[in-house]
């Protein structure tokens, strides 16, 4: 083998390694994040007692009524999470960066409701709740 040969060989390899290690790599990412995510806990019971995790909708979903889009329009410029309504007409907030939980009232203020401890399942009471 001359020398050329052995040099485009010796690049094409060394490329497919890095290639491999990349899908590795960002495998073992996406794999955790979605782990991670998985781990997380279901919505909470409202604050009625009444609905459960799949008992919430989000808001911006094409059922979207009126006060959804009221309480969305004020609550957008904080931009802290999800809004969700449950099936009673409350609106909450979801901020999974802060492990919480919040009832959104009829202003449009986000009050404590639940929070987990990190990486905790079970939702507890926030506090003032
Ligand atoms: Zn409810």
């Amino acid at each position: 083998m001359n020398r050329i040969a052995f040099l485009v060989l010796a690049s094409i390899a060394g490329g497919l390694l890095v290639f491999l290690a990349l899908i590795l790599f960002w495998g073992g990412v996406a794999t955790l994040a979605a782990l991670l995510a998985w781990w997380r806990p279901a919505r909470p019971t409202c604050r009625q007692g009444g609905c459960r995790a799949k008992d919430y909708a989000l808001v911006g979903s094409p059922e979207q009524t009126q006060v959804d889009r009221e309480r969305w329009d004020r609550w957008l410029p904080e931009r802290r999470g999800r809004l969700v309504r449950c099936r009673c007409g409350d609106h909450y907030l979801r901020d999974a960066r802060h492990r919480r939980f919040l009832w959104v009232d009829a202003q449009g203020t986000p009050h404590p409701y639940r929070y987990h401890r990190p990486l905790g399942r079970e939702w507890l009471p926030d506090h003032d709740s």
